[in-house]
């Protein structure tokens, strides 16, 4: 069970998934494909193992590519591609003919159809492509199965560096839940209504393995508020100690990315309060001090 990360603009997407969520209200516009037409009612299933954050990053990750198509100066880069005809080894170097997302294809070693190549099929120079070639081109991409393995190590990686973030955990569980809050359940065809408490919000289910053990090894074993040692404590019959990071009664979702490890006091104490609550505290990789 591993993941081989490339950490191809990893970051940039950590960074757009992360100020989405930070400006849920700016952003709402380029948030509402995500949730809109009751498409929230596949998040209320339990513990999917391809998350409710799993799908969101992959929603961001295909905004990001569109931008990136978008966003490419095709005249710029064919007085480029025209200035350098002579010198193949500049053109090979400098690559003007190549799309953003071709760049990302080879950097993970994913084969596909080149933008060159769809040029040369449907009888086009590049000299004489425009923006509508782009666009083409890029619809033939979306529905491909190089884009598919594309989409799922993209998906993994930043899912990987950003599970640990518990703060941007709260916040994605937190903009989650205000779209339930919010939802016209009415028309969800088909509701099972086993997942619903008798208040209307998600049932509380037991978390599976998988999602025990994730938690518990991200956590370290400990208390995220008060750091208590609960490593005796946390067995597949004692699973009070997953808490939910935005609570099922504020319309939390049982997905992985809202639980954490909680002792029972600080559970208690949370549960008074009755909001979402988290920490920013991770056991470092080692001390400053000698
Ligand atoms: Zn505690």
């Amino acid at each position: 069970m591993h993941i081989v990360a490339k950490f191809y603009e990893t970051y940039n997407m950590c960074a757009v998934v992360d100020e989405f969520l930070k400006n849920t209200l700016d952003n709402a516009l380029l948030l509402e494909g995500f949730h809109c037409d009751e498409q929230w009612a596949s998040w209320l299933a339990p513990y999917q193992r391809y998350s409710v954050f799993h799908q969101f990053i992959e929603y961001v990750v295909r905004g990001f590519h569109s931008d990136q198509a978008d966003e490419f100066d095709i005249d710029k880069n064919k007085r480029i591609y025209k200035s350098l005809k002579g010198i193949p080894a500049a053109i090979s170097d400098l690559k003007p003919h190549k799309l953003p997302i071709e760049e990302a294809f080879s950097h993970h070693g994913i084969d596909h159809q080149s933008f060159f190549e769809y040029l040369a099929d449907i009888g086009k120079a590049f000299e004489d492509a425009d923006a509508n070639d782009i666009y083409d081109f890029m619809n033939e991409i979306w529905i491909s199965a190089a884009y598919e393995d594309l989409m799922k190590q993209t998906v993994d990686e930043v899912f990987h560096v950003l599970f640990q973030n518990r703060e941007l955990m709260l916040m994605f569980n937190d903009y989650a839940s205000g779209i339930l809050s919010q939802g016209h359940w009415d028309r969800v065809e088909g509701l099972d209504r086993s997942l619903l408490a008798p208040s209307g919000t998600l049932a509380r289910v037991r978390p599976p393995r998988w999602a025990q053990r994730a938690v518990f090894f991200r956590d370290r074993g400990q208390c995220v508020l008060c750091g208590k040692d609960l490593s005796g404590l946390v067995s597949l019959e004692n699973f009070e100690n997953f808490d939910h990071i935005v609570p099922l009664s504020g319309w939390g979702l049982n997905d992985i990315t809202n639980l954490q490890l909680l002792c029972a006091p600080c559970n208690q104490h949370e549960k008074r309060d009755g909001g979402a609550i988290t920490s920013g505290r991770y056991q470092s990789w080692y001390s400053m001090e000698e």
